[in-house]
């Protein structure tokens, strides 16, 4: 197991959620829900270059998230805290799916577990807030119920600590505001998968798992922890 302790973890700094507090209202979305009732397949993705890539994650580093231009994301299996929410499950089962066995989780059964463990990925119902603390759809912080996006994560890239995905809050109910049930906690767990709050097309707020993000994702997951970002090779879904 490995030991953790406070001083082992560096924090990233947030600077101000300026994408952050997603999941419904702003992107390309309207906050309605227009969509299908099924779960639509991610669109294709034809292109996804190295300089995106790069730029979005050089993003999350100029945004002063990270101190260097690596890869930092999750050791896999991820250990993950579904606090037994349908929508959070569904995305969770959708990305292992999706993603080909890149991404994989090891899912416990309750919190104490996964803090016992020291790290993953923690379903947080009801905590979500906008980033001037108004309740919203969906956030991911460090501390539940934080508007501040904060990741834990060691010096070789590997990210560390519980990383909240929030879903809903008082009267809002992350289940309708996106595209499908789904959309908001795929959305969420996307960003605490590649422990970043940037955004690009496609990859917006309430859009749930596209085309995009599945590349994203499975770029990150096909790069060793700790690449350099300037040697990433875009992997299409
Ligand atoms: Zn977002």
């Amino acid at each position: 197991m490995k030991l953790l302790s406070i001083s082992k973890l560096l924090l990233a700094l947030l600077l101000a959620s300026l994408t952050f507090g997603c999941g419904g209202g702003g992107g390309g979305g309207d906050g309605s829900s227009t969509g299908t009732s099924a779960d639509p397949a991610p669109s294709t993705v034809n292109s996804l270059t190295s300089t995106q890539v790069y730029d979005i994650l050089n993003n999350d580093f100029d945004r002063g998230y990270y101190p260097e231009e690596i890869v930092y994301r999750w050791e896999t299996p991820i250990w993950v805290y579904t606090a037994g929410d349908p929508e959070f499950e569904t995305a969770v089962q959708k990305f292992e799916a999706l993603t080909g066995g890149l991404v994989t989780f090891q899912i416990v059964d309750t919190f104490e577990e996964l803090q016992a463990h020291g790290y993953g990925i923690a379903a947080s119902i009801g905590t979500a807030v906008d980033w001037d603390g108004s309740p919203h759809p969906g956030n991911v912080s460090y501390v539940p119920g934080s508007p501040n996006s904060l990741f834990g994560y060691l010096t070789t890239g590997e990210l560390d600590g519980i990383s909240y995905v929030n879903l809903g809050a008082e009267g809002v109910d992350d289940s309708t505001v996106g595209w499908f049930p789904s959309a908001v906690a795929e959305h969420e767990l996307g960003h605490a998968l590649l422990g970043g709050g940037s955004h690009i097309e496609n990859f917006n707020g309430d859009e749930g798992i596209s085309g995009e993000l599945l590349a994203l994702v499975d770029t990150y997951y096909s790069t060793p922890i700790g690449t350099p970002l300037s040697q990433i090779v875009p992997v299409l879904p």
